[in-house]
């Protein structure tokens, strides 16, 4: 596996840094008027004392930070990813054992402070916003995709900093921090999986008043903790009555001390990370806010960020297998020649270099749209303003929309993205790509879970949908966004005949009158809004940049389009035929 600074030495990486992300508009939406730093001055609290007062500062904070991080992941974790891989978890009577490799690689982040990113700088965090959250992320899972989630699963701790109230919040959130306790949401269960609205384990108050759950969660992310450290299971259950829906559920803290580990799964992927069977009778819990809000409210609440965070890891699986891919094919030679010079090889790291690209511009521009609305959001939460003045906020609402459609296009095409280039790269590598002495196939592997887990492809679907027909309507919020950002730069003749492509397939999409034809070619529609809307970041991204630079991204926005036309013109005939795609090949 290639090592080096997985940061500072990603040249892309570091464009997207320091030459393509609006660092004023993020951080000016994270700091909130500063208000960490001037209570520093106020208060003298300790915990507050490298809060930025500047967004130059901020800036220089995210850079150091990203640089150690980059040194640890790159040159430490890198090397020992293939044997955590190979050793595994081992399962006995409710005890996981985790690797020796992974235990040392996991204490050496947490040495280095570089744990607790998402948490607020109060309660012992480092307080950085979704976008740098990204390169944390990114930077974390080209290593490993199961290491990004062992070290991301503390900040788990930010749904507790949310919702729950002022003991819990000042109980369990310091001890995240430190690293002492780690996260685990439980959300899936062996009958409801995508259909969580049904779900049954149960929860009722004893005679005490004490909450006690029963029931049965399967595929819970460290349920069983890391290591020695205990685990505290966000579990979601049911409160209402049986048939009360997604109105009946609530959501519970509930220590890993207190529930059964029934077993491990024994997975294709993500070795290193436990997917735990988590039995609970009579196990005691904390109500996190209010009865009934468990899914409308909380679950929904963090899903943008959880969406962000599979689409981040995605990211980082495929710059792996795509950096893997491009140095076997500069070093393997066949017919007298480097494999990277043979016309079809060269045909797939194209593909792959662009796409990297253009799955980075979503994902930082999915990130954006979150730092725009919800640390404002949080401020007003945690300064008493009602919930309906928030609603009514203009910037709120806005960009909350625009989340809600950005989060779940960047997660299902960077996941889905990151399953066919570490396809190609396994390709790339022949037959020694198939054997496990190459990283790819590891790659390969560990990328099929990201487009299952954290809502599947599918589903990602329902949730984007509304954006392509309401958010493109005259008015709507996604058609407005995208004349905004179009207006930054000159946009290409390319990318204005995608766009009159996407007006035709929106258009037929929604003169489409049966559900179930509209169910069928959603994804073409979907997947048409994504791939203009990529068009348009890379060329945005081109005008923010100089020289060969910007000369790279223009060539490779121009390759994205002519694919997206290509893309698009089959999924117009789709769109305009949706009878046509589910059609059996046998009548009868
Ligand atoms: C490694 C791993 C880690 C996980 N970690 C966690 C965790 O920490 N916490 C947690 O709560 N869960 C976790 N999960 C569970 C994961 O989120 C679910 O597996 C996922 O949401 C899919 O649910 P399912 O497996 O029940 O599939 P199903 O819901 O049974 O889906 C099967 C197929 O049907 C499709 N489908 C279902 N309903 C629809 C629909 N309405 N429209 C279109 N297509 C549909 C799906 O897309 C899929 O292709 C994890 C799973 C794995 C494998």
């Amino acid at each position: 596996m290639i090592q080096n600074n997985y940061f500072s030495e990603n040249s892309d990486l570091l464009l997207q840094f320091d030459n393509i992300i609006d660092w004023e508009e993020v951080v000016t939406a994270y700091e909130q008027g500063f208000k960490d730093h001037k209570k520093y001055k106020e208060t003298g609290d300790e915990a507050l004392a490298f809060a930025p007062s500047s967004v130059e500062e901020a800036i220089e904070t995210y850079r150091v930070t990203l640089e150690s991080l980059g040194d640890v992941i790159g040159n430490f974790v890198a090397p020992r990813a293939p044997e955590m891989d190979r050793v595994g978890l081992k399962y006995d009577s409710g005890k996981v054992t985790f690797p020796d490799a992974m235990i040392e690689a996991y204490e050496k982040v947490q040495e280095a402070g570089l744990q607790p990113y998402s948490i607020s700088r109060d309660h012992g965090g480092l307080g950085m916003p979704s976008t740098t959250q990204c390169f944390v992320m990114e930077v974390m899972s080209r290593a490993d995709g199961a290491f990004g989630i062992a070290i991301g699963c503390v900040n788990l701790a930010e749904t507790i900093e949310r919702f729950g109230d002022e003991d819990m919040v000042n109980h369990w959130v310091p001890q995240m921090a430190a690293g002492e306790v780690v996260g685990a949401m439980a959300l899936t269960e062996p009958n409801y999986g995508s259909d969580l609205p049904n779900i049954r384990t149960r929860a009722e108050q004893d005679e005490n008043g004490v909450w006690r759950i029963n029931g049965a969660k399967r595929f819970i992310t460290h349920g069983c903790g890391f290591a020695h450290k205990p685990s505290v299971i966000l579990t979601l259950a049911r409160t209402g009555s049986p048939t009360s829906g997604a109105k009946g559920l609530s959501f519970f803290l509930v220590e890993g001390k207190d529930v059964f580990i029934a077993g491990v799964e024994k997975k294709l992927g993500l070795h290193c990370s436990p997917t735990c069977e988590v039995v609970y009778e009579n196990t005691p819990a904390r109500l996190i806010g209010k009865e009934g809000f468990g899914l409308v409210r909380y679950a929904m609440g963090m899903m943008n960020g959880a969406r962000l965070s599979i689409a981040a890891q995605s990211m980082g699986i495929a710059q792996a297998a795509q950096a893997e891919a491009a140095k076997y094919a500069s070093e393997r030679e066949q017919f007298g020649k480097l494999i990277k010079d043979i016309p079809a090889v060269r045909k797939m790291l194209d593909r792959m270099e662009r796409e990297i690209a253009a799955m980075r511009q979503l994902l930082y521009e999915a990130a954006r749209s979150i730092d725009r609305y919800h640390w404002r959001q949080h401020s007003m939460e945690k300064s008493g303003v009602d919930e309906r003045t928030i609603r009514k906020d203009e910037e709120i609402r806005h960009w909350e929309k625009l989340a809600s459609f950005l989060t779940p296009v960047a997660k299902y095409y960077i996941s889905e993205m990151c399953n066919s280039i570490a396809y190609d790269a396994l390709q790339i590598h022949g037959g020694s790509g198939y054997t496990e002495d190459y990283d790819v196939a590891r790659l390969y592997r560990d990328a099929r879970i990201t487009n299952i887990y954290e809502g599947t492809t599918q589903m990602q679907m329902h949730a984007a949908i509304g954006g392509v027909t309401a958010g493109m309507a005259a008015t709507g919020p996604i058609r407005a966004y995208l004349d905004a950002e179009l207006a930054r730069f000159s946009p290409s003749p390319a990318l204005q005949k995608n766009r009159e492509l996407l007006e035709a397939i929106v258009r037929d999409y929604r003169e489409i009158k049966s559900s179930d034809d509209k169910e069928l070619v959603a994804f073409e529609a979907v997947e048409s809004a994504t791939r203009f809307l990529n068009g348009l970041l890379l060329e945005r991204a081109a005008s923010r940049l100089e020289g060969d630079a910007r000369r790279r991204f223009e060539k490779m926005a121009a390759d994205y389009n002519l694919d997206s036309q290509a893309i698009m013109q089959g999924n117009l005939i789709r769109v305009q035929a949706p009878e046509k795609v589910s059609e059996p090949a046998l009548a009868g």
